[in-house]
């Protein structure tokens, strides 16, 4: 099982890499989800490679996952499993987030409308045949690509890369609400310089989109192990609204794509511009 594509610059490169952890729509044979398959493709951050697909040409390196979030999702902690979809006690320590709560944490229990996504419990083999091949590839493929550009810099910028349903959905913590069309998340200003998220808020206003920053995300796993901004490496989450690209219903692309692809190109540009000027 092939866990990631490694997107790398053809020509100079710079302190940038971007990330795109939840876009994933290889399904193994062996997940075995209970409801339908359009159903279970609701979890997937749909078309989100696509759209940050210029990165290459403005230098940076992107890594795209190609497993389903919903089989095993790489933007948790590994002790972020909920021990109700596993058969027996998990050998490895346990720390259960509000994610887990929500029914989507490492594993996820629910999928969307809060329909149980299995209608047996795993065993703890199937769990950790998931974090061999696919969350450790993916974490060491971006941890890869974000040091050798550290070693090669002294600093690193890392967007980590994803969407979000245009409403609060019942596993969010904001059900009912309607989203910004982009939310930035630094956790609360502690995964990168605050100029950083400053920069990328103020380039997607100026382009007319309104920009929420840490709510109702703040960022999770990847930008949290990542983001040590006094070492100089500096992690931003990115969420786009689905609206802006996607029906969220047959998850096709809409007419908005190619727009949205073109702004996106222009915001990675800016990135570049402005990493070269701070590395
Ligand atoms: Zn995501």
């Amino acid at each position: 099982m092939q866990a990631f594509i490694r997107h790398d610059p053809a020509g100079p490169a710079v302190a940038l890499v971007l990330d795109s952890p939840h876009s994933g729509t290889r399904y193994p044979a062996d997940f075995d989800h209970l409801p339908p398959r359009f159903v279970v493709r609701k979890a997937e951050d749909t078309h989100v490679e696509a759209l940050f697909a210029s990165a290459p040409a403005a230098g940076a390196t992107l890594i795209e996952a190609l497993f389903p979030r919903a089989y095993i999702d790489p933007n948790r902690h590994l002790a972020d499993l909920d021990p109700a979809v596993i058969d027996e006690p998990w050998p490895g320590p346990l720390a259960p987030s509000r994610k887990t709560e929500l029914g989507i944490g490492l594993v996820w229990r629910l999928a969307q409308g809060a329909q149980p996504m299995y209608a047996r419990p795993l065993s703890i083999a199937e769990v950790e045949r998931r974090i061999a091949l696919c969350y450790e590839p993916y974490h060491a493929a971006v941890a890869g690509a974000l040091d050798e550009r550290h070693a090669r810099f002294g600093a690193v910028w890392h967007l980590n890369c994803h969407s979000m349903p245009a409403v609060g959905d019942a596993m969010s913590e904001d059900p009912g609400r309607k989203r910004a069309d982009f939310v930035l998340g630094d956790r609360d200003g502690t995964t990168c310089e605050r100029e950083f998220t400053a920069f990328v808020a103020r380039t997607l206003a100026d382009m007319g989109y309104d920009v929420a920053i840490n709510d109702p995300y703040k960022g999770v796993e990847l930008v949290r192990k990542h983001g040590r901004p006094a070492e100089r490496r500096h992690s931003l989450q990115i969420e786009v609204n689905r609206r802006l690209y996607m029906d969220e219903e047959t998850l096709e692309r809409t007419v908005g794509f190619a727009a949205l692809q073109a702004d996106l190109a222009r915001l990675i540009e800016a990135l570049a511009q402005y990493v070269q000027a701070s590395a």
